[in-house]
């Protein structure tokens, strides 16, 4: 049962609800028991349509019950709700994000725009909460009585959500990896299919760089005045294909003191973060599940895996170059997007931060 004593239930609002993060997020709200959707925002261009007349549903199921109906408001800083999250391009959310901050919203946004400014905590809620703490910063500095706190790439998110444990157990020296990346990461309509299918493009614009910059932040620390980037030595590969979810890494790096095996997977297995003391309605039991078939993680049979939320990793083994090596997999629009922002802004609600 989630842990519930003293959380009000407040109204939140998506922002681009039409696009692919966008449903994503109106279909894990559905039913949520602290946040009522109350919003829906888009382009100046569908604003005023009926959600379900302008927006192409990419779910199996119906559109939650009451979300059809609903009207799609302009994005404006005007928005009767007090938790916005922001799935939008990142042009809107360089025009909108600080605006609605400044206006008293809390912005949890899955945008790349504010990542890396020196005030905005970039956080996943297992690996560094305690960065939530720069908010007094950002408000002091602003003069916002709302705030803005971001996810990372999804990209991002998977590789740190499973190294978190092993950096702090044992701290990451260097990393190489590469990543296999679903089409939905691209956004809708996204990469066009002569190109997606049957296809491997290895490239994806500014992906390498993110996933460096946000794994140094995630792993870094906060002093109370600025983010010092964890001390790794990072490369990443990113690759799309042709898969329609989930983000498959492989990962080869180098550990300090030099754990066997067991101990690596031990300290993945055994890692439990806030929102899991906190009982969070949207956190998984185990943020990372360790399976031992050789042929997993695979993206059709564990993007799922606690709801979409935990990290699926196998194959942890000794590696001839940098000493251990892994796959990692993570549901993109999930855990790498919409659902690890909803747990943001439940973590921040129960701590009292917003
Ligand atoms: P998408 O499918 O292209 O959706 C974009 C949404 O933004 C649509 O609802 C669109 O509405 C709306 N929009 C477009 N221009 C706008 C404007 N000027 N003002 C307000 N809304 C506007 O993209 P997505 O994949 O959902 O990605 C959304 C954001 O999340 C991006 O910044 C992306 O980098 C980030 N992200 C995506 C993923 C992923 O796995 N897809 C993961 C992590 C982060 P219309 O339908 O009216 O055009």
């Amino acid at each position: 049962m989630p842990h519930t004593t003293g959380v009000r239930r407040r109204k939140v609002a998506v922002l681009g609800a039409s696009g692919t993060v966008g449903q994503r997020f109106i279909s894990l709200l559905a039913g949520h028991p602290w946040f009522e959707l109350a919003a829906v925002t888009t382009s100046d261009a569908k604003a005023g349509r009926r959600y379900g007349d302008a927006t192409a549903w990419h779910f199996g199921a119906d559109m939650p019950p009451g979300v059809a109906d609903m009207k799609l408001e302009p994005t404006r800083a005007a928005i009767d709700a007090e938790i916005c999250f922001s799935a939008l391009p990142s042009e809107a959310a360089q025009q909108w994000e600080a605006e609605l901050a400044k206006a008293g919203h809390h912005v949890f946004s899955n945008v790349s725009t504010h990542r890396q400014d020196a005030d905005v905590p970039l956080i996943i809620a297992e690996v560094n909460p305690d960065h939530a703490k720069a908010l007094d910063v950002q408000r002091k500095k602003r003069g916002w009585s709302g705030s803005i706190v971001t996810n990372g790439n999804c990209s991002a998110i998977t590789f740190s959500l499973a190294a978190a444990p092993l950096h702090t157990a044992f701290g990451i020296e260097r990393a190489v990896v590469t990543t296999m990346q679903a089409v939905s990461g691209a956004g809708y309509p996204g990469v066009p299919s002569l190109d997606a299918i049957d296809n491997v493009v290895p490239f994806i614009g500014e992906e390498e760089e993110k996933m460096e910059r946000e794994t140094k932040k995630f792993l870094g620390t906060w002093d109370g005045k600025t983010f010092t980037d964890a001390a790794i030595a990072f490369s990443a590969h990113c690759n799309r294909v042709s898969v329609r979810d989930g983000h498959t890494v492989t990962v080869s790096l180098a550990l300090r003191g030099g754990p066997s095996v067991s101990d690596v997977v031990a300290a993945m297995r055994t890692f439990r973060g806030r929102p899991q003391e906190l009982r969070l309605p949207t956190a998984p039991e185990c943020p990372v599940i360790v399976r031992e078939e050789r042929d997993r993680p695979q993206p059709i049979r564990d993007r799922d895996a606690g709801r979409g939320m935990s990290v699926v990793v196998g194959r942890v083994r000794e590696d001839a170059v940098l000493g251990y090596k892994y796959v990692a997999l993570g549901h993109n629009t999930i855990r790498g997007a919409a659902g690890a922002s909803i747990l943001n802004a439940e973590l921040l609600a129960a701590e009292g931060l917003i």
